[in-house]
């Protein structure tokens, strides 16, 4: 597949969706606005993170914190769910098999790991890879906050349903959210389907593709011609 060399420089972009042409919607208002404390830094959050057990179970049972990895100043995010055992094991999200095939997907968007960053709504293991609990959201969702504070996006790309509902506060199937353009504080958030999914279901990385090109429009990426 050939390559172009795109500039992933901070641009302007439009407020509406480019392929449907609509307004990009907002989150649920009723969520609390993104922390921006000065003198704030990641480093800072990382400590405190790592410090945390505002969730009782998730501290005894984690091996350690997963507080995300990536270029402190990326154009574009990426948002999981939580870590699972590979990610607990080594401390950074998105390495196990769902993560190799996230940095495919990052790679055929001619991007790098490197340059975007990738965070989960949680920062330790659920036991059992269950879902995050509501309470469990809301302890973690201020560290959270403050990355997107500091990182200061102008994308992000929710990666499975459990992702995009805390982030945007909706009820919506990913399906749903699929093709939409959401604002989170100022942040173009676009919703895909979890790597893992994709794992299961292969048919759907036609579905993630599409998505792909819809966000890489946005951000203003040209890709090359793929089959
Ligand atoms: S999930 Fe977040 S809020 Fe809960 S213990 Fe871990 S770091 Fe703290």
């Amino acid at each position: 597949m050939s390559r172009s060399t795109p500039t992933h420089t901070r641009v302007h972009t439009s407020q509406t969706n480019p392929v449907s042409g609509a307004p990009a919607i907002a989150a649920d208002s009723k969520r609390p606005s993104a922390i921006s404390v000065a003198g704030d830094t990641l480093d800072a959050i990382r400590r405190d993170v790592a410090a945390c057990t505002r969730c009782r179970e998730l501290a005894c049972t984690r091996t350690q914190t997963v507080f995300g990895v990536g270029n402190p100043h990326a154009r574009l995010c990426f948002l999981g769910e939580a870590p699972g055992a590979d990610e607990d094991r080594r401390g950074e999200p998105f390495v196990g098999r769902a993560g190799q095939l996230l940095d495919r997907i990052i790679e055929a968007c001619t991007l790098k790991r490197e340059e975007v960053y990738i965070l989960n709504i949680l920062k330790c293991r659920p036991p059992g890879n269950r879902n995050p609990e509501p309470d469990e959201a809301a302890n973690c969702r201020p560290f959270l906050d403050r990355q997107l504070a500091l990182i200061k996006p102008e994308f992000l790309c929710c990666l499975g349903a459990v992702a995009a509902k805390n982030l945007l506060g909706r009820e919506d199937s990913i399906g749903k959210m699929r093709g939409r353009v959401f604002d989170y504080h100022g942040i173009k958030v676009v919703c895909t389907y979890h790597p893992a999914y994709l794992l299961r279901n292969p048919s759907a990385k036609r579905d993630t593709w599409e998505d792909m090109q819809m966000l890489m429009k946005l951000m203003g990426i040209e890709l090359p011609g793929r089959q």
